[in-house]
């Protein structure tokens, strides 16, 4: 049951994981809050807090390790134990390959990639202690289809999906009681087109999101779906996003 979960988030300044944190935290789950904008997550806590539920937060950037450890240690200490992690921060400056826009690419590989690596890395010695634990991640539909213009993103999102599979399928065989859970989001309007440099990728994105674009508290709710499930069952993938979406 989610009541009195444990759930790191990342990425919980904006979008989905801010609406996910509210979400679970009106449920009962117990809410810890990293991304790199301390005073909106200190915003958020504050809201959690208001409407009667439990927030806390740090600041931290997710290509560096010492500070996804530093989260996991934050809370163990506020709250003595960690059952989830939502591994959600990623951004999305996508660009055609012949824009050759390099430093993005490797941004895009450094947050979207080592970012979830680093996530697993600082949680999965407390859950192979606790024999337990719960991890979400976040692919896309550019994760499970090629779309032209979203070639380095897609590549991220692809890594996403295979390793969580992996991890899935290593965590049954090894009865390490560690479920998988990842999700694949189509059009959900957020402040993610905002990473776009590219005035043409830009653009394009825009006018999809125009026509299609649905709020992120529809992801926020299957995440929590995931997070309530029984401890003995998993639902390993949700592609999710607008009805009318081709
Ligand atoms: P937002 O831009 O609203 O949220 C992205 C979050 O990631 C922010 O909280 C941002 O916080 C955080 N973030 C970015 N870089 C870092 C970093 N280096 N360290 C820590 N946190 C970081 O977009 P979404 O809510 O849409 O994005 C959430 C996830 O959903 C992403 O992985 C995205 O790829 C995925 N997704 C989104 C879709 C959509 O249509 N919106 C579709 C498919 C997938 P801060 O800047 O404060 O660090």
């Amino acid at each position: 049951m989610i009541k009195d979960k444990v759930v790191i988030i990342t990425g919980a300044s904006s979008g989905i994981g801010e609406a996910t944190a509210k979400e679970i935290a009106s449920k009962g789950a117990k809410v810890v809050l990293g991304a790199r904008r301390e005073e909106k997550l200190k915003q958020i806590a504050d809201d959690i807090k208001a409407a009667g539920g439990e927030a806390v937060y740090q600041a931290i950037d997710v290509t560096k390790t010492e500070d996804n450890d530093a989260i996991v240690k934050l809370a163990k200490d506020s709250f003595g134990r960690v059952d989830a992690i939502f591994l959600n921060a990623g951004i999305m400056p996508v660009s055609a390959v012949s824009a050759l826009k390099t430093d993005e690419w490797k941004q895009m590989v450094d947050v979207n990639i080592n970012g979830v690596l680093n996530g697993v890395a600082a949680v999965m010695p407390t859950f192979t202690e606790q024999k337990s634990g719960h991890i979400l991640a976040v692919s896309s539909v550019a994760g499970l289809k090629a779309y032209a213009g979203t070639a380095v993103y897609g590549g991220t999102k692809w890594f996403v999906r295979d390793f969580m599979e992996v991890l899935r399928m290593e965590s049954a065989m090894e009865g390490t009681n560690i479920r998988t859970a990842t999700l694949y989001p189509a059009a959900i309007n957020t402040e993610l087109l905002d990473t776009i440099t590219d005035k043409q990728a830009g653009s394009g994105m825009q006018e999809v999101y125009d026509a299609f674009g649905i709020s992120p508290d529809r992801i926020a709710r299957v995440v929590a779906f995931a997070l309530d499930l029984p401890e003995d069952t998993t639902v390993n993938e949700f592609t999710v996003g607008p009805a009318n979406q081709p």
